[in-house]
């Protein structure tokens, strides 16, 4: 194996879930697809590496050639979540149009923990103060102890001010984030939302 594929195998094979088995495979198939794949790879490659940026106030990925979604301020709700690829999963479920989102960006109190993490709750309680279009908070974080006390912990925070705080309806799949559930369960839980009680 050259150098170059040897690096571009290491590489690859830090990506989460893939082994290097798998990395080789991959790395074989960009490498008899140079044109279809290593080419238009590269170009995206350098793209998001130099547009895209996290949002510091909802967490999700914007490019700096525009504007982020959360600073358009024409919705009623905000649908709030662990990851991006929670919000990716109530996107394509098409059970929630026309609202805001906000990624947290993990669960209390496994923060804590992690040193360069920040989960983005005051941000959160300052869009909802700036936004008096805002009716309702829509908490979706995962069925865990975490995912409850963060819940808790959010639910809190916006107490005083005059909107709905909802949470996806519960015991459909503990332990799990919202990304794992199939759109039926998702439509489900997100029909039965109620107030966030204590458990
Ligand atoms: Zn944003």
């Amino acid at each position: 194996m050259s150098s170059e594929i040897d690096n571009l195998v290491k590489t690859i094979s830090k990506l989460k879930a893939l082994g290097p088995k798998s990395a080789r495979r991959i790395v074989l198939q960009l490498l008899d697809n140079k044109e279809n794949l290593i080419k238009p790879l590269t170009k995206q490659l350098v793209e998001i590496y130099k547009n895209l940026r996290r949002c510091e106030t909802c967490g999700d990925y914007f490019s700096v050639n525009s504007k982020c979604d959360c600073s358009n301020k024409k919705y009623k709700k905000i649908f709030v979540c662990e990851e991006i690829q929670d919000k990716w999963t109530v996107e394509e479920s098409g059970i929630y149009s026309g609202g805001g989102y906000h990624v947290i960006g993990g669960v209390l109190p496994a923060l804590e923990s992690k040193k360069n993490g920040k989960l983005l709750i005051s941000s959160l309680v300052n869009r909802v103060k700036d936004n008096k279009e805002i009716e309702e908070v829509i908490l979706g974080l995962g069925n865990t102890a975490e995912g409850n006390i963060t819940s808790h912990f959010i639910a809190d925070k916006l107490k005083d001010f005059n909107i709905k705080i909802t949470r996806l309806a519960q015991g459909i799949s503990v332990g799990n984030s919202i990304s794992y559930l199939d759109d039926g369960t998702l439509v489900t839980a997100f029909k039965n939302r109620g107030p966030v009680v204590s458990d």
